[in-house]
């Protein structure tokens, strides 16, 4: 097994642009109107559609959408608001910016996303929220998280075009939240955007995105998108199913050529479908090890979660986030990965355990 030329490296995430994608910017640098414009309420609207929800409203960041999220739905000081300790510190970020406090809820190890039972235990008087991220592309447990009582904030960042019980992610809770960052489904640089049935909600939020030209004062900040990432965005979307399906493809051929190892891949129930944002399979033993192997051959395979969160507020009962961050390593899974860049991942895993085996 040859390793690869350092120049043909395959990245963890890479996006996938297309000349369409290029015209629609240059359009809007042509055309001259840079900032927040005609281009974001067509992302906004397309995005709607797309989903099935009444409107959007597009933001600068998937951070600042979650913020604003907690904003309009009147979390603040003294509030409780449960999310997952297996997940990135942006809730995290959201939480605390709205000097709520938050109340950490272990991860299924079997799916990675928040356990119901556990967020049956830790509400109270004081929750007032809940943030359910779907991690990696496999919805929630979203009939269990909806009957609560409790507002729900569904994070769709991993999980645009997911289904559950045929109905798309995004749809369950008051609030549904997107990131665009580079690495993320839809890419358009940075960006997020709120998405909601409720015209009430979107107005707030809309006023609470833009600081100036306000009748009366109030603390806001300037959470804007450009038109530039927002054509970007509408030109993604356009093709996004198709990108979806190369997505799952792939997936597949992963699972044809993984499934012999010693290791556990991705699955999901039958009532929720899967978009694989990323393709996470846990390494029984040895996942720095066939890390590093993989890194040999040219190919980052990357811990998909940082840290969790339970570990930086110094908690401790979260077995199920410190087993997925011992033992969940994700491969390279994105449109334009190639049949031939894919064959070359596959070959490396199987030789580390074929290895694996002749080593006394
Ligand atoms: C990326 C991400 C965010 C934050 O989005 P940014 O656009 O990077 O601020 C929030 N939640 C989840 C689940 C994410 O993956």
């Amino acid at each position: 097994m040859d390793s690869l030329p350092e120049t043909s490296r395959i990245p963890h995430s890479r996006v996938s642009l297309t000349r369409s994608d290029r015209r629609a910017v240059m359009g809007v640098l042509e055309a001259g109107a840079l900032a927040q414009g005609e281009q974001v309420v067509s992302f906004e609207r397309a995005m709607a559609a797309y989903l099935g929800l009444r409107g959007g409203v597009a933001v600068s960041s998937g951070t600042a959408a979650l913020h604003l999220a907690l904003l309009v739905t009147g979390v603040g000081e003294g509030d409780e608001v449960v999310l997952p300790s297996y997940v990135c510190t942006a809730l995290l970020h959201a939480v605390e910016y709205v000097r709520a406090r938050p109340r950490l809820v272990d991860c299924d190890p079997a799916t990675y996303n928040i356990d119901p039972s556990g967020v049956r235990k830790v509400l109270g008087p004081k929750t007032k929220a809940i943030i359910a991220p779907h991690l990696f592309g496999l919805p929630a447990d979203l009939e269990e998280l909806q009957g609560l009582g409790v507002p729900l904030i569904e994070d769709c960042a991993h999980a645009l075009g997911s289904r559950y019980h045929g109905r798309p992610v995004g749809t369950f809770g008051e609030l549904c939240v997107l990131s665009f960052y580079a690495t993320k489904l839809l890419a358009t640089g940075e960006g997020g955007m709120v998405l909601s049935n409720s015209r009430r909600v979107l107005d707030r939020i809309r006023d609470l995105r833009e600081y100036d030209e306000h009748p009366r004062y109030r603390m806001r900040f300037n959470y804007k998108m450009t038109d530039i990432q927002a054509a970007l965005g509408v030109s993604q979307l356009r093709r996004f199913d198709r990108a979806l399906d190369a997505r799952r493809r792939l997936a597949r051929c992963y699972e044809r050529g993984l499934r012999s190892l010693p290791l556990s891949l991705p699955s999901s129930p039958p009532d929720r479908s899967h978009i694989y944002y990323r393709y996470v399979m846990r390494v029984r033993g040895g996942m720095g090890r066939l890390q590093r192997h993989l890194d040999r051959a040219g190919v980052v395979a990357r811990r998909p979660v940082y840290r969790p969160l339970h570990r930086y507020l110094d908690l401790t009962g979260f077995p199920g986030s410190d087993e997925a961050w011992a033992h969940a390593l994700s491969l390279p899974l994105y449109p334009s990965l190639t049949r031939g860049e894919q064959s070359h991942i596959i070959r490396w895993v199987q030789g580390f355990y074929s290895r694996e085996e002749t080593v006394p």
